[in-house]
């Protein structure tokens, strides 16, 4: 080892190219699309110099290998070039190497990988330089496939992964099941045989074959024959909801009806839809679709229709026979969603009255007894699984930061452990953002010393193209992180896995009855889940399985998740209910009963908000609000806009209140311009409803622009998905009778049209400086996200309270407490 001082860098922040200088917002919105591009390729140099610096940072007080010290120097000579071609003004050719705005729109994040891949490209273009770049891919060469210094790499070679590193101590090896592994083998390495000579087709259907619900398909086709209501088990990844439907299109069913297929997650039910189409050969959207609200990707002659469960309980209301379907299967019933639950019932109940109405109720979890009890006891079809023994390792100590420790996990894995994918379990969007980002970070900060590691996130809002990344194999030589929300629990199956690791948190939806607050928040999973996790790692070979938590954490989860329906708001499902005719909430036959509490609160809102009668029976103001997909604040709030004639106004509001709140992106090193950018629809403090349907308009006004949405810090796709919800509003306003009008310059009409919806959300300012609610009074705090969070109004309507630290009412808008008076009279009862 020698050492080697680091490459010298500029130092005082002005010689920086680009220093982050704050502009002024109406100068971005003036740029051309040539400064924009500009714009970009200097902020790319930027990254790069912030990269080469940061390592300067890194490796301080580090002993340097030649290596690491060589492959630096060049990272520096690449930056130090493209600063000169960069003062030569020469953007020629340059700009094209860099991605097109495209990808700055989809991801809602500048794309960081391949930075330092156009650097390369620049860099093989400059001759002079051409001597290191032979080094460095020598280098490469080396440590990608070199065994000697892949096996020398130990801990002192990696400083940042084992500066912190965690102990794991093994528990347990979970058995793999009973199955036959002989057999397994077999099929495998006959797929694995058909796999390298058939073409693509037949390759897939050979895959389809090595499933372990394959040997039990014709089975599996006389029990359905024979009964009426089936209960199927099978581990995840056995091919139930991929080949179910299959098997009984192929078996006929579908010969007069549709198959409908739901899954309580909208992102499976696409992934799913999307498979099954290709395994098919048929165009997705043709024979075989997915709906989820609205989404509708069928057509007329949709066979095989995979939706999501909410969307087949808002059939059952429109078609309370669901003549159009011969066979219904209710896929992830272990999950027990709210609609899933609800839809056990009702589908019980049709059953009975429709003989040749065949009924699946698919489940991952062994313990079907309660579904077969509950369906009269239905036969279980169990479908043995194909699984591996997972070795259980838990932390010696509890983590305080799961995130940081599951990172460091990842990075423990890919540099000591054999080949294998990981998957990493987080709570959402936001972690798994950030944990990209880490790991990127780090990765990058080895450069070639390593496989290269691909990340791949899954979450709901992952856009379709990018989800499809995730199934993509591996490339030899690299390893997959798949960083996932709850979904690959058991929803859908990433096949390659190896490594799990589990923090041991997933966010739960939780209702408390004395706020009357839906939360979604992050809490301990059931040993339930946990095992599920752990048996993700074992499904294509023996797998390992790293907990965050210790074996005495494990001990104290919960045994099982609580079904939703015992921890939600349930003004929707009362309402849907309702609709159905169906009045006796309190004799339903739910499989688990809801809390009572909750059950007759959401009869008082719904109450209050005239979409019940005195004696609980559904109004004409209650008819219309069932029409329309949202909840029931949102809708009664559009059905009020028949009267304040603003309903053009109102359902932008709603669209965009439904998209939730990734409608503005705030890159961080753009805080300033997209804080102004925010800023300017706020102005003359209309609110945050105001602001949004400005926001709206304004993009309207441009015809769409995506380049509008770029120099103004606004998610396209957002954007684009509020406009599809708007456009079925508008269709659904015309079937509920209500007239299109606009009212644009009375604000006071559209804020009192909000609160005929939201009057229950109303706070006033108190002397701290903080709101209590009116009606049940508790003490809540503007969101920071507020345009209004300055400005402290004294009494304002809110869309949702949000619990993180504190309860924040996240869309809040100034309204005048005089108009209570008008609105609600019967909510609050006026003294005076
Ligand atoms: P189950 O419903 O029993 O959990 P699935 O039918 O979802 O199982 O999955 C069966 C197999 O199909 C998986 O092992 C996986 O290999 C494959 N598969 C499922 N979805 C996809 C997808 N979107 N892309 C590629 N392969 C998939
Ligand atoms: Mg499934």
């Amino acid at each position: 080892r020698q050492r080697i001082s680091p490459p010298v860098l500029p130092e005082s922040k002005e010689e920086r190219p680009f220093p982050g200088r704050a502009m002024p917002i109406e100068k971005l919105r003036t740029l051309s699309r040539q400064q924009y591009l500009k714009r970009r390729e200097q902020k790319k140099l930027q990254e790069l110099k912030d990269e080469v610096e940061d390592e300067h940072y890194l490796f301080q007080g580090v002993n340097l290998t030649e290596t690491e010290s060589r492959r630096w120097r060049y990272k520096n000579q690449v930056y130090q070039l493209s600063k000169k071609k960069e003062s030569e003004g020469d953007h020629h050719g340059s700009s094209e190497e860099y991605r097109m705005p495209e990808a700055y729109d989809d991801e809602g994040a500048v794309h960081q990988e391949e930075r330092f891949g156009v650097a390369l490209k620049r860099y093989r273009d400059a001759s002079d330089l051409e001597k290191t770049w032979e080094e460095s891919q020598i280098e490469r060469a080396r440590f990608n496939y070199g065994s000697k210094n892949k096996k020398q790499a130990s801990d002192k070679d990696y400083p940042f992964v084992f500066e912190n590193q965690i102990a794991f101590i093994k528990a347990s090896v979970m058995d793999g099941d009973e199955f036959d592994d002989k057999k397994s083998h077999d099929d495998t390495t006959t797929a694995a045989a058909a796999k390298a000579t058939s073409a693509l087709d037949d390759k897939l259907q050979e895959e389809r074959k090595t499933l372990p619900i394959y040997q039990y398909r014709d089975a599996f086709l006389q029990a359905v024959k024979d009964h009426q209501v089936l209960i199927i088990v099978g581990e995840t990844g056995s091919g139930k909801t991929t080949q179910i439907p299959q098997y009984l299109h192929e078996a006929g069913y579908t010969k007069r009806g549709k198959i409908g297929c739901t899954q309580p997650r909208r992102v499976a039910a696409m992934s799913v839809a999307a498979r099954v189409a290709k395994e098919m050969g048929v165009r997705l959207g043709h024979e075989v679709g997915y709906a989820i609200r609205f989404e509708d990707c069928t057509s007329r002659n949709t066979v095989l229709k995979y939706m999501t469960d909410g969307l087949l309980l808002k059939e059952f209301g429109d078609q309370p026979d669901l003549a159009e379907y011969t066979v219904l299967v209710l896929d992830e019933a272990h999950e027990r969603s709210l609609p899933t639950d609800m839809l056990f019932a009702l589908v019980k109940d049709l059953a009975r009255s429709r003989p040749d109405l065949k009924v699946l109720i698919s489940s991952a979890t062994l313990d079907a007894e309660k579904f077969s009890d509950f369906f009269d006891s239905a036969p279980v079809f169990k479908i043995p699984g194909r699984r591996f023994p997972v070795e259980i390792n838990h932390t010696l100590a509890p983590e305080a930061d799961y995130l940081d420790a599951a990172i460091v996990t990842a990075l423990q894995i890919h540099t000591k452990e054999p080949p294998g994918d990981i998957l990493m379990f987080l709570t959402g969007q936001e972690e798994i953002e950030t944990a990209e980002q880490i790991l990127q970070q780090r990765t990058r900060g080895f450069g070639t010393k390593i496989a290269e590691l691909i990340i791949c996130p899954i979450y709901a809002g992952l856009p379709t193209e990018l989800q499809a990344k995730i199934f993509e194999p591996t490339p030899q030589g690299a390893r997959k992180v798949v960083l996932a929300t709850n979904i690959a629990e058991t929803s859908v199956t990433i096949d390659g896995i190896k490594y799990v690791i589990d923090p041991g948190f997933c966010k739960k939806k939780s209702y408390n009855p004395r706020t009357r607050m839906d939360s979604l928040q992050v809490a301990p999973i059931s040993k339930a889940s946990a095992n599920q996790r752990a048996g993700r790692s074992g499904r294509t070979g023996p797998g390992k399985c790293f907990r965050l938590y210790t074996a005495s954490n494990y001990q104290d989860l919960e045994d099982n998740n609580v079904p939703e329906i015992q921890r939600t708001n349930l003004s929707n499902v009362v309402l849907i209910l309702k609709s159905m005719g169906i009045d006796d909430l309190i004799n339903f036959e739910f499989m688990d009963q809801p809390p009572p509490e909750a059950l007759l609160q959401a009869l008082e809102l719904l109450y209050a908000l005239s979409a019940l009668n005195k004696n609980g029976l559904l109004t004409k103001v209650g008819k219309k609000m069932v029409d329309f997909p949202l909840d029931p604040m949102l809708s009664k709030m559009v059905v009020a806009s028949d009267k304040y004639k603003c309903s053009e106004e109102i359902i932008t509001i709603a669209a965009m209140l439904s998209v939730g709140n990734a409608i503005f992106y705030c890159p961080k090193d753009k805080r300033v311009h997209a804080e102004n950018a925010k800023i300017s629809f706020h102005v003359g403090d209309v609110g945050d409803h105001i602001a949004l349907l400005r926001v709206y308009n304004s993009w309207k006004e441009t015809n769409f622009s995506r380049q509008w949405c770029y120099e103004n810090y606004i998610q396209v796709r957002s954007m684009k998905t509020a406009r599809d919800i708007r456009d079925q509003l508008e269709g659904l306003l015309e079937k509920a009778g209500i007239e299109l009008t606009s009212n644009l310059n009375d604000v006071d009409a559209i804020k009192k049209c909000i609160m005929s919806g939201f009057f229950p959300n109303i706070a006033r300012l108190d002397k701290y400086g903080s709101y209590r609610t009116l009606k049940h009074p508790h003490t809540v705090h503007l969101h920071p996200g507020s345009g209004l969070a300055e400005v402290l109004p004294r009494c304002v309507v809110y869309h949702e309270l949000v619990l993180t630290a504190k309860e924040y009412m996240r869309q809040v808008t100034e309204v005048k407490p005089a108009w209570l008076v008008e609105i609600a009279p019967h909510y609050y009862q006026m003294k005076d």
